[in-house]
């Protein structure tokens, strides 16, 4: 059985994604529009991007959505991400997390035990830009110039 991508993608990028419309035929986008997510280090001042990247069902036209952290290293939002997606998928099989093989943190285990939490109680992407220090909110970046078919 496949699962579509948004299975796999944290709430909070998901609400994000879904309040925005199609910059080229003002659709609104939806959950199944969500091709891929990633997170990029940017520049050299250690600024991070995450972002999520979709597909307009309506005039097929990609862009991404990025949301940028300061105070965070890539690794560390990794980790958080996919700490998230295997909460989210453990509602659905219990299921126990290793955290033997989890990349090395410049936070403590326990500050980062805390930030977790934190996270985890997270109801919207507000919260979780805050929580990561973001300095800018949300920017949308057009991927595919093509003219439409
Ligand atoms: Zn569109």
């Amino acid at each position: 059985m496949k699962y579509h991508l948004h299975h796999s993608i944290p709430n909070w990028m998901i609400k994000a994604v879904v309040a925005t419309n199609c910059r080229e035929c003002d659709q609104s986008i939806i959950k199944d529009d969500i091709v891929g997510m990633g997170v990029k280090e940017v520049g050299k001042e250690g600024k991070v991007n995450i972002f999520v990247e979709y597909q307009c069902h309506g005039c097929k036209h990609a862009a991404r959505m990025n949301f940028s952290s300061q105070t965070a290293s890539v690794e560390e939002i990794c980790y958080l991400i996919i700490d998230e997606v295997q909460k989210k998928w453990r509602t659905q099989k219990a299921q126990s997390v290793d955290n033997g093989n989890l990349p090395k943190s410049k936070m403590t285990a326990a500050e980062t035990k805390k930030f977790i939490k934190k996270m985890n109680s997270l109801e919207n992407f507000d919260d979780f830009l805050k929580l990561i220090g973001a300095n800018n909110l949300v920017e949308k970046e057009d991927i595919n110039d093509q003219p439409h078919p």
